[in-house]
Order: C-alpha cells, then structure tokens, then sequence
C-alpha cells in the first residue's frame, strides 16, 4: 500500500512536520540522508551551537561575575575535549529523541539519498548505493540549506571552516578571523572569544546583524567590543592564502580600494547559508524555484508539480527552525485536509550573544519604510530590580505600537533572557494586543519581565521605575 505521505529530510521541518501528519492518521514515512535524524538544527546548529555558548558563558562568569557576587572559586580552566564531549552528548540526546518520536508515532524512517523519480514515486538510495522506490500520495521537501560559500575559498574544515568545522575546533585558535557579521558569525565569534581566541570580524556593510532593529544592533555592537570582539565594516574578504603556518586573509573596501593582508589561525565563513536541493531531480519533474535556488511554493506549501509540498529553509522566508516547525505542522493538516497556517507576522527570533537579543514583528526602519506611524516605549534594564540583582543591567526592551490604534507592532529586547521574554509578546501579538494590553497584564515582582510591562507603560510616557 503505498504512503499518504512521504517527508524527504528529518530537520525540524521534516521531523515534525511528519509527527503531525502521523498524529492525523497518515501512513507516513521520512528519509534521511544524513547519519542520524535531526538535521541541521539538531546536528551542526541550534543546539550544539548553544551547548558552546552555555558552557563558555558560564566559563566567564566563574572567572569574572562570581567574585563580585562574593563566591570564591579558583581560576577556571577549560578542558576542551570535556566540552566537546559535553556539546556532542547534548547533540546525540536530541538526534536520539528524534528517532524515538519516529518509532512512537510508527512513522517508517529511512537512512538514504531521497530522488522524486516521478510524481507518487520516492527513489532511496542507501550509503552502500541500494536501491528501492517507494509509493505516495503526497512527498513534503523538507531538504534545508548548506553553507553558503565564498568565490574561490575552499573550506577544508580544518583551518578555513563553515559552522561545523567551528563547532568541533579542536584547539582555541589563537587568532580567529570570521566573515560575517550576521548571527552565526556573532554567536560563534563570541564563543571561541571567551575561550581565549583573539576574534575579528569582517562584514560587508556598514554595520553588524542586517535585519535586526538598528538601535538593537549598533547597541550590541559596542557592548561586543567592549567584551574584546574587533570588527571590520565595509569590508570583503576576496581571497585566503593557506600555503604558510599563518592563513593570509586579503581584505578589500566592500566600495572597492587598497587590499590589506591579516594573519590568522582560523577563518570562519559565516555569510549566510543557502537552500538544499542537489540530488532531488527537481529539475526533471519541472519544479519551479526562485532566483536564490528556493522551491516556490503557494500559501498552501504547494509546488507547480500535484502532491509536492516544500517546507522550512529550502522554501523563503527566515531561515529558523521554529519557523520550518511550524510549516511541518500546518503542510500537514493541510495534507490531511485541514486548515494548516503560519503568522509570518510573528516568527520570533534570537541572537543568542551575551547579553541575548530577541525580536518579533517590525523593526523601526520597516516601519519607516512602509509609512506606518508608530509610537515607541522603551526600558533599560538598569532600571529593572531583577537585572540589578543578578548583575546583568544591560540592555533594553522597546516596543513598537501603532499609532493610532496602539497594536503592538513590533517588539525589540537586548538584555538578559531576552529569548524567554519575548514569548510573551509574541503571544500577545496572536491575539492583536495593544501596548495597554500588556501594560495592564500584572507582572511577577521582581522579574525581567518586569521591563516589558514597562516599555509598554513607556509606550504612553508612564513608566512608573524610569
Ligand atoms: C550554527 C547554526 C546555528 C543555528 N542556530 C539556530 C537557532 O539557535 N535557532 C534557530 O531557529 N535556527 C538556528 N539555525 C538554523 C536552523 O538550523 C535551520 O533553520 C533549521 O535546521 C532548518 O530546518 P529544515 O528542517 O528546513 O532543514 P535542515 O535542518 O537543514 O534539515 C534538512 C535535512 O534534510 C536532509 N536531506 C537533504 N537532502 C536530502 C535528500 N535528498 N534525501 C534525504 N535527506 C536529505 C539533510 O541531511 C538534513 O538532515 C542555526 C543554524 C546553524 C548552522
């Protein structure tokens, strides 16, 4: 009999959204090229990437917060193969988790490339190159992205790498170059930095985060220098010179101009990534995709082609893992003939840095942009008790509310939990909430969230602690 559904790639798109369509009755199935279930997120990206930053922002505390809360403890050192083994235990939890979900939710899971040969039929061909095909109804692509890479830069993993090679050093380099200022390249930078690395990064533009609210990036920009990160802005890395003991790094005016040379241990490619769709046979079946490579899809997850879907980063949109969670599930109710939906309104997102930055809905300048008149509220957390308490006063939340009508449009924290926090807000977004909403919603004392009740207070200049 052949499957209602077939899922290609076990991500976050491709796992849940298969758990979901198993949940509605569908006899589902998922492949996956990889060694173990999980994808990028689970294998070589949220997770072992947090396993890092946990570890070394603890790794810094002990050494400089402790003393000031009067807790003794010698000099911390760090044992790095005692972290990695920490970070890949954190990993192997998870990707098991996965293949337990599978078995409970009696989804069959298969280890091998997935190629559409034809609509309703699935070619899986394992790593030993045995063949089968396999027959549905309907086939989901949740097949992700790779790194992006530079022209003429060959990233060997060893001493040029992407985001995996900089998860698994196996030594702190002493001099760590990374291209690109963007989340990965921050997050990453600021890991081996607390680790000992001398870090500098190289951006094309003028400034760090492109996307974030720009009072929240040129803010945290000053508070990562402060704690030792060195940038370069309006600059492109065009070539990396591996043949020495040193990596020769040319380093150009992104407007064109005199080249330097930098020396390094390591360099990070950090530019982005892009979507995932080698091997598929899309071509053949006359799949559309757009002019970056992503599938194209309808507001239903539908292709041109019947019975093929497409979810998660192969498709546009944010390139986030809640993001591909949520399409898994609404691609599969709609499968099984239900009303699946995404609010692209309000897709959180978080810069796990220290202090964290996390953002939902508009940023001021597309606000500006799209001629929308907004009031702005805005709180520091040196203000707020909890974050006094805890020494961690940096930062601020700032809410962005219709003029007119005071719905919240868009809400911007940089400060401490920051990715806690802002669920809140996205869930007050759910249900259209105004700026007095939240400001008349009775928040625990003392908590950070405190400085959220506040901004919205501030929305109409009445903050009671400012
Ligand atoms: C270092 C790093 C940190 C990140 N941190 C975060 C974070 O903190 N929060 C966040 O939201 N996002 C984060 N991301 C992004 C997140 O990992 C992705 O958005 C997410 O994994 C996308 O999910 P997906 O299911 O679309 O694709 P993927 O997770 O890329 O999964 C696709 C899967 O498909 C498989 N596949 C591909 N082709 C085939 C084929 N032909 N046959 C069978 N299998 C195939 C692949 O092996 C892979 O397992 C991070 C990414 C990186 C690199």
């Amino acid at each position: 009999m052949p499957y209602d559904l077939i899922v290609i790639g076990s991500g976050p798109g491709g796992y849940v959204c298969a758990i979901r369509a198993a949940q509605l009755g569908l006899k589902t199935a998922v492949i996956e090229k990889n060694a173990t279930f999980g994808g990028t997120c689970l294998n070589v990206g949220c997770i072992p990437s947090k396993a890092m930053l946990h570890a070394s922002e603890l790794y810094e505390e002990a050494g400089d917060g402790f003393a000031q809360m009067g807790i003794k403890v010698g000099k911390p050192a760090i044992d790095l193969p005692a972290l990695h083994k920490y970070r890949l235990g954190n990993v192997d939890a998870n990707v098991k988790g996965v293949a337990f979900l599978f078995k409970k939710n009696k989804i069959d899971a298969f280890f091998g490339t997935g190629r559409i040969a034809a609509p309703g039929k699935v070619e899986v061909k394992a790593a030993d190159g045995a063949t089968q095909i396999l027959e549905t109804k309907n086939i989901v692509i949740a097949t992700g992205s790779d790194v992006a890479r530079l022209n003429g830069i060959d990233i060997d993993e060893k001493r040029v790498v992407s985001s995996t090679g900089a998860l698994e050093l196996p030594g702190v380099p002493k001099k760590l170059l990374i291209v690109g200022a963007g989340i990965i390249g921050l997050e990453l930078g600021s890991v081996w930095r607390r680790l000992g690395a001398e870090v500098t990064i190289v951006e094309f533009l003028d400034h760090i985060l492109p996307g974030i609210d720009r009072e929240i990036a040129n803010s945290i920009h000053r508070m990562l220098q402060k704690q030792g990160l060195a940038f370069t802005l309006s600059s492109k890395v065009t070539a990396v010179d591996s043949s020495g003991k040193m990596l020769k790094v040319k380093v150009e005016p992104a407007a064109g101009g005199a080249a330097e040379t930098l020396e390094t241990d390591v360099v990070l490619v950090a530019i982005g990534r892009v979507p995932y769709t080698e091997g598929l046979g899309l071509e053949a079946l006359g799949v559309n995709k757009d002019n970056r490579g992503r599938v194209v899809v309808d507001p239903h997850y539908r292709t041109n082609v019947d019975g093929i879907y497409a979810i998660g980063d192969v498709i546009a949109g944010p390139m986030l893992a809640h993001k591909g969670e949520d399409e898994g599930v609404a691609a599969a109710e709609i499968i099984a003939g239900q009303a699946g939906h995404v609010n692209y309104d309000v897709i959180p997102n978080v810069v796990y840095t220290r202090p964290e930055i996390a953002s939902v809905g508009k940023t001021e300048e597309e606000l500006k942009a799209a001629g929308v008149a907004y009031k702005s509220g805005k709180f520091p957390f040196s203000a707020n008790a909890r974050a006094r308490a805890n020494l961690a006063t940096e930062g601020f939340v700032k809410i962005l509310a219709d003029a007119a009508t005071d719905r919240v449009l868009g809400v911007h924290i940089l400060g401490p939990d920051a990715e806690t926090m802002i669920a809140e807000v996205a869930m007050a977004m759910e249900f259209g909430a105004s700026s007095e909403d939240i400001a008349r919603t009775c928040h625990a004392h003392p908590t950070l969230s405190e400085a959220m009740k506040e901004a919205a207070l501030a929305v109409d200049k009445r903050a009671i602690n400012m």
